[in-house]
């Protein structure tokens, strides 16, 4: 072979490799923005977080997907809860007060961080597995500030460390930040259209929405639901005698002493100008209606202070049951029948003298 052909050889095998290394960072760059595109096209919170828990998890073949989030003032928690959703359905989800103590790299984090796993280092971000080899740590942002991380581990101790490119990884993390807020962003407007300003408890629309949800889920889990009504005995005098600004401390008052009874799975809601409702999930009609009592006692037992004076404030509660599971027939209907048996007990109860519970 000549010269000039073992030249051409070279050039042919240099560009063969080119070519190889072009299509295998198209084929990177292909899958970075599917991966991408998953977390843009989620709907909503708890969605964002199955995905990018999940979902990177599967599609990266990791060992391990940690979300941390920074939630000092728990309103990612609530906003959670408010979807229907616990923060303990997320495992790989880590709600923090801040993010001192959790890994010293964290606070230093610019851009993503890629290196070994030290257990000592990072086992707080990782449930304190004990199995990894190598991890990257992405920082996520909101206008500038750190408001938490997403950290994905592997066994292969070769798969992420600081010779790696950083630039996919980053940008995955700043679409992960983008997500997030978009997402937290629409729960709290959601929020604000479900919630109460007198009390700060949810209103009607959000019950509904809430009802659709318990009634499917009584359904499924072949459990009771039961609703009580509440309506405040003869609150127009208190209005009367008092004034309103009294009436309205009255009406927080009593919001603060039923939730005191109550467990953090039921929903509360103001349902009109001084009736309440709750939906008790998993709750059968004797339960129910004991916790009824529980709550009229603990507003007719202790009398409350309006303007220094002791003001003896009652309520009637109506109960009502309904069990999803036993039969055929559309949610819309039954959640209807279950507020108008409550409302018929209700009424009941203040045709027998008020300060008591019905249940029908
Ligand atoms: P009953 O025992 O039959 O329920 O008697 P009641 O006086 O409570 O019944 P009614 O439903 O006629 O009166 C409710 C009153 O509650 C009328 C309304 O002006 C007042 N109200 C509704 N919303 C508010 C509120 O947000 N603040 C105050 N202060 N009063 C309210
Ligand atoms: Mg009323
Ligand atoms: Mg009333």
């Amino acid at each position: 072979m000549s010269e000039a052909e073992l030249e051409v050889r070279r050039l042919r095998e240099q560009l063969a490799a080119l070519k190889r290394q072009a299509s295998e960072n198209y084929d990177i760059l292909r899958r970075s923005r599917e991966r991408e595109l998953v977390l843009l096209k989620a709907d909503h919170l708890p969605d964002l977080l199955d995905r990018l828990v999940n979902h990177l998890a599967d599609s990266y073949g990791l060992t391990a997907v940690s979300v941390v989030l920074v939630d000092a003032s728990h309103e990612i928690r609530h906003l959670l809860l408010d979807a229907g959703r616990s923060p303990e359905d997320f495992p790989g989800v880590k709600l923090v007060d801040g993010l001192a103590g959790l890994s010293p790299n964290l606070l230093q984090l610019r851009g993503a961080w890629l290196g070994p796993y030290a257990a000592a280092d990072h086992q707080l971000l990782f449930d304190g597995r004990q199995d990894l080899g190598s991890i990257a740590l992405l920082p996520l942002q909101r206008q500038g500030w750190m408001i938490g991380a997403l950290n994905l581990g592997s066994r292969d101790p070769t798969r992420f460390t600081r010779h790696h490119g950083t630039e996919f990884l980053s940008h995955l993390g700043v679409i992960a930040s983008f997500c997030l807020e978009n997402t937290i962003n629409r729960a709290r407007l959601l929020r604000s259209g479900f919630t109460d300003v007198l009390t700060g408890w949810h209103n009607r629309r959000y019950l509904q929405s809430r009802l659709r949800e318990e009634l499917a889920r009584a359904h499924r889990d072949e459990v009771p639901l039961s609703c009580l009504m509440l309506d405040v005995d003869h609150f127009k005098r208190i209005n009367d005698t008092l004034g309103h600004l009294a009436g309205d401390r009255v009406l927080r008052e009593i919001a603060q002493r039923v939730e005191a009874q109550i467990r953090a799975s039921d929903v509360a809601a103001r349902y009109g100008g001084e009736e309440f409702a709750l939906l008790l999930p998993a709750t059968g009609l004797d339960d129910a209606v004991r916790m009824a009592e529980r709550i009229r006692a603990a507003v007719a037992t202790e009398p409350f202070d309006a303007a220094g004076e002791a003001l003896r404030v009652t309520v009637s509660i109506g109960v009502s049951e309904v069990r999803p599971a036993r039969r055929e027939g559309d949610h819309k209907s039954l959640g209807e029948e279950l507020f108008a048996r409550a409302d018929v007990a209700l009424y009941q109860a203040k045709g027998q003298g008020r300060d008591r519970v019905c249940n029908g």
